[in-house]
């Protein structure tokens, strides 16, 4: 193993991959990496709802006390809760147990920063570091690190999204709202904001059961079987879900219909701008050209980063954005603070509601739609780079390519749409996705270029 961080932090099979012994020396590294910074760090600790987080919070907690760090254990809550924490306590970490969407036998461990946003690449390179060259100190007796029990962070955190939103404009429309916790950790807060801003509530799955009895934890169309009926019969403004976690909502509207995280990106995006007049939106280069439009008919600027929500998060900050998030339903809101947030993502979509005076499926009619096609296509990891580069290089005589973007992968524009090669990050794979106006051209685009890779990691294997 040469690396521990993935796109996501930490994750694995628990007892497998995921081990109390690897979370005593991640705490032991991480701890160290903190300790090279400051005297005595503290760190606050939280987790989500799953059966192996006691195991793996009491080792990462051993750690990080063995080298002279205190820990505040938060118990179960949501990551943005966490987050929230380390900024309004300022704490020099936090630390979530969690492994977000995946099934229940997985866990992780995912990092964040004194800012609050989660850990930049740099810092997970220093701590691994100090992990796999195993020179992370333990302190004398006299030094170790202290453990306290704090039950303030979801107070805190419910009391600090409130005052970013106009509950009493809220209040007056008493929304109707059906919420999907699939028993993750967004079950300990969400119900109680949505009853605090005067909503009434059809909750499906708001208790947390790590074993995810409800359906799987990632918002798929399939996995909302439930919410999506429930939403059809009773009529609500809206149907909600989140992940396990709680960073990331996927709603469906009024009449029953899933809608994708790019259109609901979109949605805000627009809200956004217009309401700033302008402004700056941060969105990966896997974002839909939805919400480029919008952003571009009122006036803003649209900026696309590298993959991943903690660069997005940097990028808002640097940039003083008015807002941004990732397609996949992880929306951060910069009045409240710098992270994808479920709840907050709620939250705002109810004051957006109480101001249009307009229900969710007319807001959406103003938003482009596109067909996306997604491909991955096998390669080893060494020839990655090179046939991104012969990928490249193919490019330059044919007239019909708009322009290249090379923010993270090859971005192709064309005259139909734009395709996406990107290499995974952890993965042997290259991803190839592809957005056109219908799902004809946008297939065709994923095809070619799914062809154009193909053949070209064949002729670099035969080579060598
Ligand atoms: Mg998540």
């Amino acid at each position: 193993m040469t690396k521990l961080f993935g796109t996501n932090g930490i994750r694995g099979i628990v007892n497998k991959d995921m081990t109390s012994d690897l979370a005593l020396n991640i705490g032991k590294a991480w701890g160290h990496y903190l300790r090279q910074k400051t005297k005595q760090p503290s760190v606050v600790i939280g987790t989500d709802a799953r059966l192996s987080n006691d195991m793996l919070k009491s080792s990462i907690t051993a750690g990080f006390l063995s080298v002279g760090c205190d820990v505040i254990d938060i118990g179960l809550v949501p990551t943005p809760c966490v987050q929230y924490y380390v900024l309004k306590r300022s704490l020099d970490s936090g630390v979530m147990i969690t492994a977000s969407h995946n099934p229940p036998e997985f866990n992780g461990i995912k990092g964040i920063d004194a800012d609050g946003t989660e850990f930049s690449k740099q810092t997970e390179e220093d701590i691994e570091e100090i992990y796999f060259s195993e020179t992370a100190k333990m302190v004398p007796w006299d030094q170790v690190g202290t453990h306290s029990r704090n039950t303030e962070a979801k107070d805190l955190y419910i009391k600090g999204l409130l005052s970013s939103v106009n509950v009493e404009l809220i209040k007056k429309n008493s929304f109707h709202v059906v919420l999907d916790c699939g028993n993750g950790a967004g079950s300990v807060v969400t119900p109680e904001i949505l009853k605090m801003l005067g909503c009434k509530v059809t909750e499906l799955y708001c208790t947390t059961d790590g074993r995810f009895p409800g359906h799987p934890s990632e918002p798929t169309p399939e996995n909302l079987k439930d919410l999506i009926a429930t939403v059809a019969k009773e009529k609500p403004v809206f149907g909600v879900a989140q992940d396990g976690d709680a960073d990331r909502a996927i709603f469906i509207d009024e009449k029953g219909n899933y809608i994708w995280g790019d259109q609901t990106l979109a949605l805000f995006a627009q809200y956004f701008i217009e309401k700033h007049h302008g402004g700056i939106v941060i969105t990966p280069v896997t974002s839909s050209t939805s919400v480029s439009d919008v952003v571009q008919q009122y006036n803003g600027d649209i900026v696309f980063t590298r993959v991943g929500s903690p660069v997005v998060a940097r990028a808002m900050m640097e940039k003083k954005a008015v807002f941004g998030g990732e397609e996949n339903g992880g929306l951060i809101f910069p009045d409240f603070q710098f992270c994808r947030d479920s709840a907050a993502t709620i939250v705002k979509f109810l004051e957006i509601l109480a101001e249009k005076k307009k229900p969710v499926s007319s807001l959406l009619q103003t938003i482009p739609s596109y067909s996306l096609v997604k491909r991955k296509v096998s390669c080893p990891h060494d020839l990655k780079t090179i046939i991104l580069g012969l990928v490249k290089e193919k490019q330059t005589d044919d007239a019909s390519i708009d322009r290249i973007d090379e923010t993270d992968g090859l971005k192709i524009y064309n005259s139909k749409g734009w395709v996406l090669i990107r290499p995974s990050g952890t993965e042997p794979i290259i991803r190839v996705y592809a957005e056109a106006q219908n799902l004809k051209d946008a297939t065709n685009l994923a095809g070619c270029y799914e062809n154009i890779v193909l053949s070209l990691i064949n002729k670099k294997s035969i080579e060598s």
